[in-house]
């Protein structure tokens, strides 16, 4: 059993350079698998030759835009070859020497909103008497990101300035956030859209995911406070959003899809999904001041939690996204909003950890956070684990945070 959780069982795809242009590998154990090259050595003669164009592209959009059977068959493939391994090893390289980029070329990120304890826990700061608005249980709501600032994992994070107003102050002021947070989040890919004006069927909607990564929302809490009203956040969110670099397909997750929660009331029809599945998929997140690293002291945990939590399934964020007729693209990006949990440790950013500020958490060194400093690096790790199945991990999102 592979305790990496990049063993045989997983095979996620990524986009890595060394060197030369950019190639897609597949990661297994501490190698990657160079699916361009392996392609252009006829390595994968036995599939259909657009998977083996797609597979040489320096992005996953073309494979993404195969669909779910062509995805299924080189996963087999990849799997022979991998589990073969003589045949695989002249296109392995060492993970370590590689630069990994964004998987895809994203058109479009839209962020939902999907964790009822999230939406309530945040609710409660802003309305302490009734934190859950009343469309939240009828339909996953969302606001529509901005795709060209998403960068891969390792990726500085630049502390935005913008505009913000004290409680108490008679104006606001510009300058550098001053409540600058991250957001633990999932993001599941697009693979093959739908064409414009034909809404996707939730009962066929998770065969549109092409697979799953960690998504850090970076958002600036003061200036998302002051612009929010009426039309939802744009600069508070809009300067950075991390993503990691491995792409873990649903095939792959199959092992941990779970019944969801029963949602109550019972949704209307074109959510309802008597097929509609969650994942068990354990979320952390740590911190490491700059302090901590120059003393050698460990990361902070701030959480830990589980997708499963979520009230809405994937399948339901990809069905309302798209019963109005919009169409989504190879490539897009949707991600499941700020995961938390009943738990008090299970709460995925530091607005919701330190009540907005009001309660400090302590590090190890001694220092305090309200919201992030800069310095402090925030890393999110993703894995699938039960007794009798292969861990399954999806890697990590670390971003570190560069003065204004
Ligand atoms: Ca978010």
């Amino acid at each position: 059993m592979a305790v990496s959780g990049f063993g045989i069982e997983n095979l996620p795809y990524g986009v890595f350079r060394r060197g030369g242009p950019p190639s897609i590998g597949v990661a297994i154990e501490e190698s990657i698998f160079d699916l361009r090259r392996a392609a252009e050595g006829g390595l994968l003669a036995a599939l259909p030759p657009e998977t083996r164009e797609a597979c040489a592209m320096p992005r996953l959009n073309e494979l993404m835009s195969l669909g779910r059977r062509r995805w299924r068959e080189l996963r087999a493939q990849l799997t022979e070859l991998l589990a073969a391994r003589a045949p695989a090893e002249p296109f392995l390289l060492p993970r370590a020497d590689t630069t990994m980029l964004l998987p895809a070329d994203i058109g479009d990120y839209t962020d939902f909103y999907a964790s009822i304890h999230h939406a309530t826990n945040v609710g409660r700061l802003f309305r302490p008497d009734h934190p859950l608005l009343p469309n939240y249980r009828w339909m996953p709501i969302a606001y529509h990101g901005r795709a060209s600032s998403i960068v891969p994992s390792g990726t500085a994070v630049r502390r935005p300035r913008g505009q913000a107003k004290d409680a108490d102050a008679a104006a606001p002021r510009f300058g550098p956030s001053q409540a600058l947070d991250y957001e633990l989040e999932v993001g599941f890919l697009i693979g093959d859209g739908n064409p414009p004006g034909e809404p996707v069927p939730v009962d066929a909607a998770e065969d549109r995911i092409f697979g799953v990564c960690l998504v850090n929302d970076w958002s600036a809490r003061d200036i998302q406070a002051w612009e929010y009203q009426p039309l939802g956040p744009f600069l508070g969110k809009s300067f950075a959003t991390s993503i990691s670099p491995w792409v873990v397909t649903l095939d792959a997750l199959e092992p941990y899809r779970v019944a969801p929660a029963p949602l109550d009331p019972a949704p209307l029809p074109y959510l309802a999904s008597p097929a509609g599945r969650a994942i068990d998929l354990t979320l952390e997140v740590e911190l490491t001041s700059a302090r901590m690293r120059a003393t050698g002291i460990a990361p902070f945990r701030l959480s830990r939690g589980n997708l499963r939590d979520l009230y809405w399934t994937p399948a339901q964020m990809v069905a309302h996204h798209t019963s109005n007729g919009c169409n989504l693209r190879p490539g897009d990006l949707l991600a499941s909003g700020t995961v938390s949990g009943a738990a008090a440790d299970a709460r995925g950013c530091l607005l919701e950890i330190t009540r907005r500020g009001a309660e400090p958490l302590t590090l190890p060194t001694g220092e305090t956070r309200r919201f992030l400093e800069d310095g402090d690096e925030v890393i999110l790790r993703g894995w699938c684990e039960r007794e009798g199945l292969p861990r399954i991990a999806l890697g990590e999102c670390a971003g570190r945070i560069a003065r204004a």
